[in-house]
């Protein structure tokens, strides 16, 4: 066989086996993605934690719609799922199973204590917004190069999936500054816009939202090994529903 034409079947090749797997995945029973999942094994012996925002006795950011510990801790439970599905070990601060009991005080010294124990990798925080006319998620980080570039991925990933345009900042937060590992907050967007408030309540744009940091993180991880374009196209509208 030819060279060009062994490079066009090795490509087709590769192809089909990905969206297989993304078929695959999407329509597999609960629990991790079986191995024929394109990512099977990808960061495995990696540690990601993720920290949905408050949680506990203080809901964050609230409208008449919705609170936003609950959007915070649904879209960390979906990227939890997908980094699993990679074969990385990955710990919430708080979840469903695990949740913070309402009626003790939310202390972030602690918090960020319990992360700087678990030697991750990485950290991920997940808040949602909320301010008049602001639109569109946004990535924060407070110092240091890996986690710039862990921003610029993530909201590379949101900013295309939403058509906004905020841009990665940095930010003096408490969880970031005193982070030992890369770490960035993920603000999802606003739950104070109108359209953009009623789409955070959704399910499957919750599940896009988790999607597109999943992506993030995973073009962080191979560090430009793995050209953005070989990755699939974020949000298949199927994936998570299981
Ligand atoms: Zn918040």
């Amino acid at each position: 066989m030819q060279k060009a034409w062994r490079t066009v079947v090795a490509v087709a090749m590769a192809l089909s086996a990905l969206l297989m797997g993304v078929r695959v995945w999407s329509a597999g029973p609960a629990g991790p993605p079986p191995a024929a999942a394109p990512y099977a094994g990808l960061l495995a012996g990696r540690t990601v934690v993720i920290d949905p925002g408050h949680g506990g006795w203080d809901p964050g950011a609230m409208t008449r719609r919705a609170r936003e510990a609950d959007i915070n801790l649904a879209i960390a439970e979906m990227l939890r799922r997908l980094l699993v599905g990679t074969g990385a070990r990955v710990l919430l601060t708080w979840s469903r199973a695990r949740p913070i009991p309402t009626h003790r005080k939310y202390r972030v010294q602690a918090r960020s204590q319990w992360i700087n124990r678990q030697h991750a990798d990485l950290l991920v925080d997940i808040h949602t917004n909320v301010g008049s006319g602001g639109v569109g998620p946004q990535v924060f980080y407070w110092d240091g190069l890996p986690s710039r570039l862990l921003a610029d991925a993530i909201q590379e990933e949101l900013s295309g999936f939403t058509r906004t345009h905020r841009r990665v900042t940095r930010i003096d937060q408490y969880v970031l500054r005193h982070s030992l590992i890369p770490a960035v907050n993920v603000e999802v967007g606003f739950l104070s816009h109108a359209q953009e408030g009623a789409r955070l309540t959704a399910l499957q744009y919750q599940r896009d939202l988790a999607w597109c940091i999943f992506v993030g993180v995973l073009r962080w991880f191979v560090g430009g090994a793995m050209p953005p374009e070989s990755l699939p196209p974020p949000n298949p509208a199927e994936l998570l529903q299981r």
